[in-house]
Protein backbone atom coordinates (compact mmCIF):
# COMPACT_ATOMS: atom_id res chain seq x y z
CA UNK A 1 0.00 0.00 0.00
CA UNK A 2 1.34 3.41 -0.96
CA UNK A 3 -0.54 6.33 1.60
CA UNK A 4 -1.18 9.72 0.65
CA UNK A 5 -3.82 11.11 3.22
CA UNK A 6 -1.42 11.99 5.50
CA UNK A 7 -3.57 14.83 6.71
CA UNK A 8 -6.33 12.72 7.73
CA UNK A 9 -4.93 10.45 9.64
CA UNK A 10 -1.47 8.78 10.06
CA UNK A 11 0.26 5.35 10.83
CA UNK A 12 0.72 5.10 14.36
CA UNK A 13 4.08 5.21 15.62
CA UNK A 14 5.56 1.59 16.25
CA UNK A 15 6.14 1.94 20.19
CA UNK A 16 2.20 3.13 20.21
CA UNK A 17 1.62 -0.32 21.77
CA UNK A 18 4.68 -0.65 23.89
CA UNK A 19 2.70 2.23 25.79
CA UNK A 20 -0.31 1.07 25.35
CA UNK A 21 0.92 -1.98 27.62
CA UNK A 22 2.80 -0.10 29.84
CA UNK A 23 -0.32 2.07 31.10
CA UNK A 24 -3.11 0.00 30.45
CA UNK A 25 -1.30 -3.61 32.12
CA UNK A 26 1.17 -2.72 35.12
CA UNK A 27 0.34 1.03 35.36
CA UNK A 28 -2.94 0.92 34.58
CA UNK A 29 -4.01 4.07 37.63
CA UNK A 30 -6.38 6.70 37.84
CA UNK A 31 -4.14 9.57 37.94
CA UNK A 32 -6.37 11.30 39.86
CA UNK A 33 -6.15 8.69 42.76
CA UNK A 34 -3.66 9.33 45.88
CA UNK A 35 -2.26 6.45 46.66
CA UNK A 36 1.49 5.87 45.11
CA UNK A 37 0.66 4.11 41.53
CA UNK A 38 -1.95 6.73 41.14
CA UNK A 39 0.47 9.75 42.08
CA UNK A 40 3.03 8.24 39.56
CA UNK A 41 0.58 7.94 36.95
CA UNK A 42 -0.13 11.58 37.10
CA UNK A 43 3.47 12.82 37.45
CA UNK A 44 3.71 10.85 34.16
CA UNK A 45 1.03 12.80 32.73
CA UNK A 46 2.56 15.92 34.40
CA UNK A 47 6.51 14.75 32.25
CA UNK A 48 4.32 14.92 29.22
CA UNK A 49 2.83 18.26 29.48
CA UNK A 50 6.37 19.43 30.04
CA UNK A 51 8.15 17.51 27.07
CA UNK A 52 5.60 18.21 24.49
CA UNK A 53 5.44 22.20 25.50
CA UNK A 54 9.41 22.73 24.86
CA UNK A 55 8.89 21.99 21.58
CA UNK A 56 6.71 24.77 20.81
CA UNK A 57 6.82 27.85 23.29
CA UNK A 58 8.96 29.11 26.02
CA UNK A 59 7.43 29.50 29.93
CA UNK A 60 4.73 30.69 30.34
CA UNK A 61 2.06 28.44 28.58
CA UNK A 62 -0.06 25.47 29.85
CA UNK A 63 -1.37 22.26 28.54
CA UNK A 64 -5.14 20.76 28.05
CA UNK A 65 -5.43 17.54 27.34
CA UNK A 66 -8.20 16.76 25.25
CA UNK A 67 -9.89 13.94 23.15
CA UNK A 68 -9.13 15.63 19.52
CA UNK A 69 -8.39 18.41 17.70
CA UNK A 70 -12.06 19.07 17.35
CA UNK A 71 -12.10 19.22 21.20
CA UNK A 72 -9.29 21.53 21.65
CA UNK A 73 -10.78 23.84 19.06
CA UNK A 74 -14.45 23.66 20.24
CA UNK A 75 -13.00 24.14 23.93
CA UNK A 76 -11.05 27.37 22.72
CA UNK A 77 -13.97 28.82 20.68
CA UNK A 78 -16.52 28.17 23.38
CA UNK A 79 -14.30 28.58 26.26
CA UNK A 80 -12.91 31.74 24.80
CA UNK A 81 -15.86 33.54 23.23
CA UNK A 82 -16.98 36.63 25.02
CA UNK A 83 -19.50 39.75 24.35
CA UNK A 84 -17.73 41.27 21.58
CA UNK A 85 -16.83 39.96 18.12
CA UNK A 86 -15.57 36.54 17.59
CA UNK A 87 -13.83 36.87 14.14
CA UNK A 88 -12.43 33.69 11.72
CA UNK A 89 -11.59 32.84 8.27
CA UNK A 90 -13.62 31.54 5.74
CA UNK A 91 -10.92 28.52 5.25
CA UNK A 92 -11.04 27.18 8.90
CA UNK A 93 -11.74 23.47 9.05
CA UNK A 94 -15.25 22.56 10.34
CA UNK A 95 -13.71 22.18 13.94
CA UNK A 96 -13.60 25.93 14.12
CA UNK A 97 -15.69 27.19 11.05
CA UNK A 98 -19.07 25.08 12.33
CA UNK A 99 -18.20 26.08 15.59
CA UNK A 100 -18.63 29.61 14.58
CA UNK A 101 -21.75 29.21 13.04
CA UNK A 102 -23.31 27.79 16.42
CA UNK A 103 -21.97 30.92 18.16
CA UNK A 104 -24.03 32.75 15.43
CA UNK A 105 -27.04 30.94 15.63
CA UNK A 106 -26.88 31.70 19.58
CA UNK A 107 -27.25 35.30 18.58
CA UNK A 108 -23.37 36.15 19.28
CA UNK A 109 -21.75 38.67 16.96
CA UNK A 110 -19.29 36.62 14.40
CA UNK A 111 -17.63 37.64 11.48
CA UNK A 112 -16.26 35.33 9.22
CA UNK A 113 -12.69 36.93 7.02
CA UNK A 114 -12.23 36.69 3.02
CA UNK A 115 -9.12 34.07 2.05
CA UNK A 116 -6.77 34.74 -0.86
CA UNK A 117 -6.60 32.06 -3.80
CA UNK A 118 -4.78 29.73 -1.74
CA UNK A 119 -6.77 29.37 1.27
CA UNK A 120 -4.39 32.29 3.90
CA UNK A 121 -6.54 35.13 5.37
CA UNK A 122 -6.63 38.36 3.99
CA UNK A 123 -4.62 40.24 6.33
CA UNK A 124 -5.88 43.86 5.58
CA UNK A 125 -9.20 42.86 6.08
CA UNK A 126 -8.43 41.11 9.43
CA UNK A 127 -6.51 44.16 10.58
CA UNK A 128 -9.60 46.68 9.13
CA UNK A 129 -12.14 44.88 10.74
CA UNK A 130 -10.59 44.66 14.05
CA UNK A 131 -10.07 48.57 14.02
CA UNK A 132 -13.32 49.46 13.67
CA UNK A 133 -14.70 46.57 15.71
CA UNK A 134 -14.98 45.52 19.40
CA UNK A 135 -13.06 41.99 18.50
CA UNK A 136 -12.98 39.62 21.86
CA UNK A 137 -11.73 36.26 19.89
CA UNK A 138 -10.02 35.43 17.05
CA UNK A 139 -9.26 32.24 15.66
CA UNK A 140 -6.92 31.71 12.17
CA UNK A 141 -5.66 28.52 11.47
CA UNK A 142 -2.19 28.13 11.54
CA UNK A 143 -1.74 25.49 8.35
CA UNK A 144 -4.79 24.85 6.03
CA UNK A 145 -5.65 21.50 5.77
CA UNK A 146 -6.84 21.10 2.38
CA UNK A 147 -4.17 23.18 1.02
CA UNK A 148 -1.36 23.67 2.99
CA UNK A 149 -1.78 27.71 3.08
CA UNK A 150 0.12 28.45 6.01
CA UNK A 151 -0.72 32.06 7.79
CA UNK A 152 1.80 33.72 10.00
CA UNK A 153 0.40 33.35 13.08
CA UNK A 154 3.30 34.91 15.40
CA UNK A 155 3.22 38.15 12.63
CA UNK A 156 -0.77 38.06 12.60
CA UNK A 157 -1.17 37.76 16.20
CA UNK A 158 1.52 40.24 17.51
CA UNK A 159 -0.65 42.94 15.00
CA UNK A 160 -4.07 42.40 16.15
CA UNK A 161 -2.62 42.89 19.62
CA UNK A 162 -1.29 46.52 18.69
CA UNK A 163 -4.76 47.03 17.66
CA UNK A 164 -6.52 45.67 20.48
CA UNK A 165 -3.95 44.04 23.30
CA UNK A 166 -7.14 42.39 24.92
CA UNK A 167 -8.09 40.02 22.45
CA UNK A 168 -7.79 36.09 23.19
CA UNK A 169 -5.81 35.25 19.58
CA UNK A 170 -6.31 31.28 18.77
CA UNK A 171 -4.60 29.20 15.98
CA UNK A 172 -5.76 25.71 14.86
CA UNK A 173 -2.01 24.51 14.50
CA UNK A 174 -3.05 20.36 14.18
CA UNK A 175 -1.67 20.26 10.59
CA UNK A 176 1.23 22.55 12.07
CA UNK A 177 2.28 20.94 14.86
CA UNK A 178 5.27 18.59 14.57
CA UNK A 179 5.48 19.50 11.04
CA UNK A 180 6.41 23.40 10.74
CA UNK A 181 9.70 24.45 12.22
CA UNK A 182 8.18 27.10 14.33
CA UNK A 183 7.84 28.48 18.20
CA UNK A 184 4.59 30.26 19.13
CA UNK A 185 5.43 34.30 19.86
CA UNK A 186 4.07 35.32 22.99
CA UNK A 187 1.13 36.97 21.28
CA UNK A 188 -0.82 33.76 20.37
CA UNK A 189 -2.81 32.72 23.71
CA UNK A 190 -4.16 29.66 22.45
CA UNK A 191 -3.28 26.54 20.13
CA UNK A 192 -4.94 23.53 19.16
CA UNK A 193 -2.84 20.10 18.07
CA UNK A 194 -3.70 16.51 17.52
CA UNK A 195 -1.90 13.18 18.31
CA UNK A 196 -3.26 11.34 15.17
CA UNK A 197 -1.56 13.55 12.66
CA UNK A 198 1.80 12.84 14.14
CA UNK A 199 2.22 8.85 14.08
CA UNK A 200 0.27 9.25 17.48
CA UNK A 201 -3.39 7.89 18.71
CA UNK A 202 -6.79 8.34 17.46
CA UNK A 203 -8.82 10.36 20.88
CA UNK A 204 -5.53 12.48 21.88
CA UNK A 205 -5.19 15.95 21.17
CA UNK A 206 -4.36 18.92 23.48
CA UNK A 207 -5.09 22.71 23.65
CA UNK A 208 -2.07 24.76 24.15
CA UNK A 209 -2.91 27.74 26.63
CA UNK A 210 -1.16 30.67 27.93
CA UNK A 211 -1.53 30.34 31.82
CA UNK A 212 -2.54 33.97 32.04
CA UNK A 213 -5.91 33.31 29.95
CA UNK A 214 -8.82 32.69 31.79
CA UNK A 215 -10.89 30.17 30.39
CA UNK A 216 -14.45 28.67 31.36
CA UNK A 217 -14.49 24.86 31.39
CA UNK A 218 -16.36 23.64 28.19
CA UNK A 219 -16.28 19.85 29.82
CA UNK A 220 -17.56 20.01 33.44
CA UNK A 221 -17.47 17.04 35.38
CA UNK A 222 -14.28 15.84 38.26
CA UNK A 223 -12.13 19.26 37.54
CA UNK A 224 -9.45 16.97 35.98
CA UNK A 225 -7.22 19.42 33.77
CA UNK A 226 -6.66 22.00 36.46
CA UNK A 227 -11.05 22.20 36.46
CA UNK A 228 -10.66 23.00 32.53
CA UNK A 229 -11.43 19.53 30.94
CA UNK A 230 -12.82 17.14 33.47
CA UNK A 231 -12.35 13.53 32.19
CA UNK A 232 -10.09 10.82 33.39
CA UNK A 233 -6.68 11.45 31.54
CA UNK A 234 -6.35 8.84 28.12
CA UNK A 235 -2.78 8.32 29.78
CA UNK A 236 -0.86 6.01 27.44
CA UNK A 237 -2.59 8.00 24.64
CA UNK A 238 -0.57 11.11 26.18
CA UNK A 239 2.52 8.99 26.57
CA UNK A 240 2.29 8.05 23.12
CA UNK A 241 2.08 11.86 21.98
CA UNK A 242 4.81 13.21 24.51
CA UNK A 243 6.47 10.32 22.70
CA UNK A 244 5.97 11.19 18.86
CA UNK A 245 6.41 14.23 19.56
CA UNK A 246 9.77 14.32 20.37
CA UNK A 247 10.40 12.01 17.34
CA UNK A 248 9.01 14.75 15.28
CA UNK A 249 11.12 17.77 16.85
CA UNK A 250 13.88 15.58 16.98
CA UNK A 251 13.52 15.39 13.09
CA UNK A 252 11.63 18.40 11.78
CA UNK A 253 14.22 20.01 9.57
CA UNK A 254 15.27 16.67 7.80
CA UNK A 255 11.57 15.62 7.64
CA UNK A 256 10.72 19.03 6.45
CA UNK A 257 13.05 19.04 3.30
CA UNK A 258 12.29 15.05 2.53
CA UNK A 259 8.74 15.46 2.09
CA UNK A 260 9.11 19.09 0.34
CA UNK A 261 11.53 17.37 -1.90
CA UNK A 262 8.79 14.56 -2.66
CA UNK A 263 6.11 18.21 -2.85
CA UNK A 264 8.36 19.12 -5.98
CA UNK A 265 8.53 16.21 -7.28
CA UNK A 266 4.69 15.95 -7.94
CA UNK A 267 4.40 19.63 -8.57
CA UNK A 268 7.48 19.22 -11.58
CA UNK A 269 6.26 16.04 -13.29
CA UNK A 270 2.29 15.90 -12.90
CA UNK A 271 1.08 16.82 -16.57
CA UNK A 272 0.19 20.24 -16.50
CA UNK A 273 -2.28 19.47 -19.66
CA UNK A 274 -4.37 17.72 -17.02
CA UNK A 275 -3.96 19.22 -13.69
CA UNK A 276 -3.86 22.52 -11.85
CA UNK A 277 -1.72 22.96 -8.82
CA UNK A 278 -4.11 24.64 -6.09
CA UNK A 279 -1.69 24.80 -3.69
CA UNK A 280 0.99 27.81 -3.25
CA UNK A 281 4.58 26.89 -3.70
CA UNK A 282 5.27 28.81 -0.11
CA UNK A 283 2.43 26.00 1.04
CA UNK A 284 3.21 23.74 3.60
CA UNK A 285 5.12 20.92 1.79
CA UNK A 286 2.72 18.33 3.72
CA UNK A 287 -0.17 19.00 1.70
CA UNK A 288 -0.30 19.46 -2.11
CA UNK A 289 -4.18 20.08 -3.77
CA UNK A 290 -4.37 19.75 -7.16
CA UNK A 291 -7.11 19.44 -9.62
CA UNK A 292 -7.36 16.89 -12.15
CA UNK A 293 -8.65 19.27 -15.46
CA UNK A 294 -12.46 18.60 -16.66
CA UNK A 295 -12.50 15.44 -14.95
CA UNK A 296 -13.72 14.26 -11.06
CA UNK A 297 -11.35 13.63 -8.74
CA UNK A 298 -13.03 10.98 -6.84
CA UNK A 299 -13.01 8.92 -9.89
CA UNK A 300 -9.52 9.26 -10.52
CA UNK A 301 -8.98 8.75 -6.28
CA UNK A 302 -10.55 5.56 -6.83
CA UNK A 303 -8.94 4.56 -9.57
CA UNK A 304 -5.83 4.93 -7.78
CA UNK A 305 -6.97 2.68 -4.93
CA UNK A 306 -7.35 0.31 -7.17
CA UNK A 307 -3.32 0.37 -7.94
CA UNK A 308 -3.30 0.37 -3.88
CA UNK A 309 -2.22 4.46 -3.34
CA UNK A 310 -4.52 6.35 -0.87
CA UNK A 311 -5.20 9.96 -1.44
CA UNK A 312 -8.09 12.28 -0.20
CA UNK A 313 -10.41 14.73 -1.88
CA UNK A 314 -9.76 17.41 0.49
CA UNK A 315 -11.17 17.43 3.99
CA UNK A 316 -11.62 13.78 4.95
CA UNK A 317 -14.11 15.37 7.33
CA UNK A 318 -16.82 16.34 4.37
CA UNK A 319 -15.86 13.65 1.81
CA UNK A 320 -19.88 13.47 2.04
CA UNK A 321 -19.86 17.23 0.33
CA UNK A 322 -19.85 17.41 -3.56
CA UNK A 323 -17.29 20.47 -3.12
CA UNK A 324 -15.00 21.24 -0.89
CA UNK A 325 -16.10 24.87 0.81
CA UNK A 326 -12.81 25.51 1.22
CA UNK A 327 -11.44 25.81 -2.12
CA UNK A 328 -14.51 27.56 -3.35
CA UNK A 329 -13.66 30.40 -0.48
CA UNK A 330 -10.15 30.02 -2.22
CA UNK A 331 -12.29 31.49 -5.30
CA UNK A 332 -12.70 28.56 -7.42
CA UNK A 333 -15.75 27.39 -9.62
CA UNK A 334 -17.11 23.92 -10.46
CA UNK A 335 -14.68 23.07 -12.48
CA UNK A 336 -11.78 23.16 -10.65
CA UNK A 337 -14.09 22.02 -7.39
CA UNK A 338 -14.85 18.78 -9.69
CA UNK A 339 -11.43 17.56 -9.79
CA UNK A 340 -9.88 18.45 -6.77
CA UNK A 341 -7.41 15.76 -5.08
CA UNK A 342 -5.61 16.13 -2.18
CA UNK A 343 -2.12 14.44 -1.57
CA UNK A 344 -1.02 14.43 1.82
CA UNK A 345 3.03 13.31 2.74
CA UNK A 346 4.55 11.89 5.35
CA UNK A 347 8.38 11.70 7.14
CA UNK A 348 8.06 8.07 5.83
CA UNK A 349 6.95 8.32 2.15
CA UNK A 350 9.71 7.42 -0.39
CA UNK A 351 10.50 9.25 -3.71
CA UNK A 352 10.17 5.81 -5.18
CA UNK A 353 6.36 6.10 -4.07
CA UNK A 354 6.10 9.35 -5.36
CA UNK A 355 6.94 8.31 -8.73
CA UNK A 356 4.66 5.90 -9.14
CA UNK A 357 1.96 7.94 -7.97
CA UNK A 358 2.59 10.34 -10.26
CA UNK A 359 2.64 8.00 -13.25
CA UNK A 360 -0.62 6.67 -12.14
CA UNK A 361 -1.84 9.79 -11.42
CA UNK A 362 -1.24 11.07 -15.63
CA UNK A 363 -1.93 7.56 -16.86
CA UNK A 364 -5.28 7.78 -15.44
CA UNK A 365 -5.85 11.28 -16.25
CA UNK A 366 -5.04 10.76 -19.50
CA UNK A 367 -7.11 7.56 -19.67
CA UNK A 368 -10.07 9.35 -18.70
CA UNK A 369 -9.25 12.59 -20.68
CA UNK A 370 -9.37 9.76 -23.86
CA UNK A 371 -6.04 10.79 -24.85
CA UNK A 372 -4.92 7.34 -24.58
CA UNK A 373 -6.73 4.53 -26.14
CA UNK A 374 -8.58 2.39 -23.92
CA UNK A 375 -7.41 -1.33 -23.73
CA UNK A 376 -9.61 -3.93 -25.70
CA UNK A 377 -11.00 -6.51 -23.61
CA UNK A 378 -9.90 -9.57 -24.11
N1 LIG B 1 -8.18 21.07 12.48
C1 LIG B 1 -7.56 20.73 11.35
C2 LIG B 1 -6.82 21.78 10.60
C3 LIG B 1 -7.60 19.42 10.88
O1 LIG B 1 -6.98 19.09 9.74
C4 LIG B 1 -8.32 18.46 11.62
C5 LIG B 1 -8.47 17.08 11.12
O2 LIG B 1 -8.40 16.81 9.94
C6 LIG B 1 -8.93 18.86 12.82
C7 LIG B 1 -8.85 20.17 13.21
C8 LIG B 1 -9.67 17.89 13.66
O3 LIG B 1 -8.75 17.03 14.32
P1 LIG B 1 -9.26 15.64 14.94
O4 LIG B 1 -9.40 14.69 13.82
O5 LIG B 1 -8.16 15.24 15.89
O6 LIG B 1 -10.52 15.93 15.64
Amino acid sequence: MIYFDNAATTKPDKNALEFAKIYNEDNFFNPSALYVPGINTNNDIELARKNILKNVCDSGYDIIFTSCGTESDNTAVFSGVRHGYSITTKSEHSAIYKSFLTLKQKGNLVEFIEVDKFGSVNEDVLYEFVKNNKVDFVSIMHVNNETGAINDINKISAELKKINPNLIFHSDGVQAFGKIPFKLAQSVDLYSISAHKINGLKGVGALIKKKNINLSPYIIGGGQENNLRSGTENVFGIKVLEHVTKVHYDNIENNYSHVLELNNYVRENIDKDLFNVISSSEASPYILSISAIGLKGEIITHLLERDNIYVGNGSACSAKNPHSRVIKECGYGTKVLDGVIRISFSQDNTLDEVKILVEKLNFHAKKLKGIMRWEMPL
